[in-house]
């Protein structure tokens, strides 16, 4: 679906039809080349290929002795030591010559000597007067890796669309490469709305709440992968908000928490629509999370309008906008995906909005992911987020469900 494709905008909208919806629409942000120590959580847009074969020489894959073949008879040899190679030796000096009852003592990882055609491990090995006796003849090759024998130079050790890991940086190190290329990170511009917001940490006057999703939006974006352009407040004040807008319109995606509603103090979606922003999603048939907005701004940039109740910011964030960063960020949009859980605690009989209930998730001495939903007093309980790592899908009108029955969530975090 290309964005001319979306007519109207979506109302009362079930989560999976705006997942549908997103899918459509969002197109990776242009790729750049950054340093991989920068790189980390990023996609790539461009195959990471070695520089040289893997291992870059034969090496010894045990401590031991090197050898020849022709030097065993009857399953055992006693051999001359020519020397140590530790494993940052070069190439050796030390050369094993046909008919001559010679070894050299090897590391693991040290580069073969010449000559050698095996390794026997040192738990084999025996120092007599005699010389170094072995006890186990080896096969051709034992415990001797080839120089390009996991990758040849050139190869590709990553694919485009791969996500970079800690253990993906260790795979770009030993292909010997430095920067790669990766889709740029969202710039995300956040702004909560409301007059009666104050700074954790103010003394409130009657009437003020602190702001709490000015933080926890900015660091679920940093979660996310994407940057921050800035995090702002604005007062319900048409002027203020329109001017505020304006400038934050530039960015790639921005946020605007609170003020979606019908109150008469709720200007943010006129105040958007009047400079230019075209609606993709109007509301949700959601708990929590009715009056949340997405959509296109004139520089093709993505808005979310947020509902201000600090769970349905949280939860309408998780479901929709991560997404959208995420595929941003190059990562192949797909709905969240869910897990089967065993409930541990009894859920009552949900409404006639489908839910996503904030819960606790983590895996039991069994191995069985086990739910259990959190205690929040409504959606505008700001406390009703802290311990949530994943969202309890909940059907409209289903049934209550009792303890040992399983349900559906979406991980949003990792279980404890
Ligand atoms: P609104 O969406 O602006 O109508 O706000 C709904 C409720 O959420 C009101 O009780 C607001 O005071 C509260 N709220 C709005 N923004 C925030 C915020 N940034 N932090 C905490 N609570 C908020
Ligand atoms: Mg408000």
């Amino acid at each position: 679906m290309s964005e001319a494709q979306i007519t109207e905008p979506l109302d009362a909208a079930r989560a999976e039809r705006v997942w549908a919806a997103l899918a459509g629409l969002i197109a990776p942000l242009p790729p750049s080349h950054v340093s991989a120590n920068d790189a980390l959580n990023g996609v790539l847009a461009e195959p990471v290929v070695t520089r040289h074969d893997f291992p870059p020489f034969d090496r010894a894959m045990m401590d031991g002795y090197a050898v020849r073949l022709d030097t065993f008879r009857g399953g055992a040899a006693t051999l001359r030591d020519l020397g140590l190679i530790r494993a940052d030796a070069g190439e050796p000096a030390i050369e094993l010559r046909a008919g001559e009852p010679t070894c050299a003592r090897i590391n693991t990882g040290a580069p073969i000597p010449r000559g050698a055609e095996a390794v026997v491990m040192v738990e084999h090995a025996q120092e007599t007067p005699a010389g170094v006796r072995l006890t186990d003849e080896p096969k051709r090759g034992q415990h001797i890796e080839r120089k390009g024998a996991i990758r040849g130079g050139g190869e590709v050790v990553l694919d485009r669309g791969a996500r970079i890991t800690p253990g993906a940086l260790a795979t770009i190190a030993a292909a010997g490469q430095t920067t790669v290329r990766v889709h740029r990170r969202a710039q995300v511009r956040i702004l909560t709305t409301g007059d009666e917001l104050a700074r954790p940490g103010a003394d409130l006057t009657h009437g003020q709440i602190y702001d709490s999703n000015g933080v926890m939006l900015r660091e679920l974006c940093i979660a996310a992968g994407a940057d921050i352009a800035g995090v702002g407040h604005c007062d319900d004040d048409p002027r203020l908000l329109d001017q505020t807008l304006i400038s934050a319109l530039e960015a790639e995606v921005v946020i605007v928490a609170g003020g979606m509603s019908k109150g008469s103090h709720d200007l943010v979606p006129a105040a958007l629509e009047a400079l230019g922003v075209r609606w993709i999603v109007r509301s949700l048939d959601l708990k929590p999370g009715k009056p949340m907005r997405i959509g296109r701004s004139p520089a093709g940039g993505w808005v979310f309008g947020l509902p201000g109740n600090p769970v349905s910011c949280a939860v309408c964030f998780l479901l929709f906008a991560r997404m959208v960063i995420d595929g941003l960020h190059g990562v192949a949009s797909r709905p969240p995906a869910k897990l089967r859980c065993a409930v541990r605690q009894r859920v009552p009989a949900n409404g006639a909005r489908p839910m996503f209930h904030p819960a606790r998730w983590w895996i039991d001495a069994e191995g069985q992911p086990c739910l259990e939903p959190i205690d929040w007093r409504g959606s505008g309980d700001p406390f009703g987020m802290s311990t949530a790592n994943a969202l309890m899908y909940r059907d409209a009108h289903a049934p209550a469900v009792w303890e040992g029955e399983m349900a559906e969530a979406i991980i949003v975090g990792t279980p404890f």
